[in-house]
């Protein structure tokens, strides 16, 4: 992925060259079109043994002096409004769009473009909301919100997509976070009434990710029913899908992944897929550790999306 555009290129040199290490013109700088931070994020990567990052609001230093002095002046607050609270876990949503917390938004960015290689980075932040997961931390005397990782939703999507970007941080990763995060991105679909689905194509790990969270959710949704003897004996991919808030061919693509027995039949000229409870229940995760629990929505039903 070339960072400069050609025509740009000198100046952004001059500009980079004449760079002071000062805290105050380095964040200047940051406040700059994000073409140029990519490009001198790409030049200190490159060039430097160590960058430093800040956890908290993501900005970073070669300089861990630098960064040792940010640290003791950092907010370590999640901007944007909370819009979900569940013991010590909240989710914030962020507006790209304001002054006061677009920074944070391209500096989550950059860091995020370090673990997700197939991703294009969004240069601009303006047009989406970011949904932010932290984990609410007291050591001390000091509170501070931990980021355990994000989704990024682009406030008009014509193709319908409620999901953009999504991550988890490494360290948080296999805990059933990101099952989490989609989660939120479905129930947003869910409160404005949309079937949508995540932003095509998915890479490999996405789309494994999203193919474990549909199947659980269809596997949910036809034992509950079972069980409780509210679902149909027989249930259509759009029954699923207007339930779900999943894309009919998303609810397709999941069932073809679970290699069911699938019957033609010749008289209506359709397909049906036959299964156990038993063989659905495999599907439904065990471990339900990090479960959303619409009961702790804050505000996100009044928000417009
Ligand atoms: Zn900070």
């Amino acid at each position: 992925m070339s960072l400069i555009p050609s025509n740009y290129a000198n100046e952004f040199c001059d500009i980079y060259n004449s760079l002071d290490s000062t805290r105050n013109q380095w964040e200047s700088r940051l406040l700059m079109k994000l073409d140029l931070i990519m490009f001198i994020w790409a030049k200190l990567v490159k060039n430097a043994s160590s960058l430093y990052v800040c956890l908290q609001c993501f900005k970073y230093s070669i300089d861990p002096s630098q960064m040792e002095i940010h640290r003791s002046s950092c907010d370590k607050s999640v901007p944007g409004q909370s819009v979900y609270c569940k013991k010590n876990y909240k989710l914030f949503r962020v507006d790209g769009d304001q002054d006061k917390v677009m920074l944070f938004c391209q500096c989550l960015s950059l860091f995020a473009k370090m673990f997700l290689d197939e991703k294009t980075i969004y240069y601009d932040v303006d047009g989406f909301y970011f949904y932010v997961l932290g984990v609410f931390r007291q050591r001390a005397t000091e509170t501070s919100t931990e980021i355990i990782g994000f989704f990024s939703r682009e406030k008009r999507s014509w193709d319908e997509y409620n999901l953009a970007c999504i991550l988890v941080f490494p360290q948080f990763q296999g805990r059933g976070y990101g099952q989490l995060l989609i989660d939120f991105s479905y129930e947003i679909s869910r409160l404005r009434n949309k079937i949508e689905s995540p932003e095509s194509p998915l890479s490999a790990q996405g789309l494994n990710t999203y193919q474990k969270y549909w199947k659980s959710k269809i596997a949910q949704l036809v034992v509950n029913g079972c069980e409780t003897g509210t679902a149909p004996e027989k249930w259509s991919i759009n029954a699923m899908s207007q339930i779900l808030h999943i894309r009919p061919e998303d609810v397709e693509s999941a069932l073809l992944s679970m290699n069911l027995n699938i019957q033609k039949s010749l008289i209506t000229n359709t397909e049906v897929y036959r299964v156990s409870k038993a063989r659905l229940k495999e599907y439904i995760p065990k471990k339900t550790q990090h479960v959303l629990d619409r009961k702790c929505l804050e505000h996100l039903k009044e928000m417009t999306y």
